[in-house]
């Protein structure tokens, strides 16, 4: 089992690299590699032919993916810098709680 403990629409915090301190929100999550994209987060230029996809052409700026060891989640609820565990419920779901606040992610 993974132990990926963000997930797409988190808010969390850069720990480390270039955007360090920085808050956005996860884009995207590659659990394999243990990638993430967080919105504004690691910019990188790439430059692009006039196409359909880009009418413009040009540099265009996008995400660029950075390690999941480099984010710590936001808590919504309470608004600390968090992490989750998981709890089990009596109908046996396991929703992720905030291991500040104890409240309930999803
Ligand atoms: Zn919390």
């Amino acid at each position: 089992m993974s132990k990926l403990r963000i997930k797409k629409g988190d808010q969390v915090v850069i720990l480390a690299g270039r955007d360090k301190g920085a808050r956005g929100k996860i884009l995207n999550v590659d659990p394999s590699k243990k990638r993430v994209w967080v919105e504004k987060v690691n910019f990188v230029k790439r430059h692009h032919r006039q196409s359909e996809k880009y009418p413009q052409g040009g540099i265009i700026e996008k995400e660029a993916s950075i390690d999941i060891s480099n984010v710590r989640l936001i808590c919504p609820r309470c608004g600390e810098i968090t992490t989750t565990r998981h709890i089990v419920k009596d109908d046996a779901t396991r929703p992720r709680v905030c291991a500040k606040c104890g409240e309930e992610l999803e």
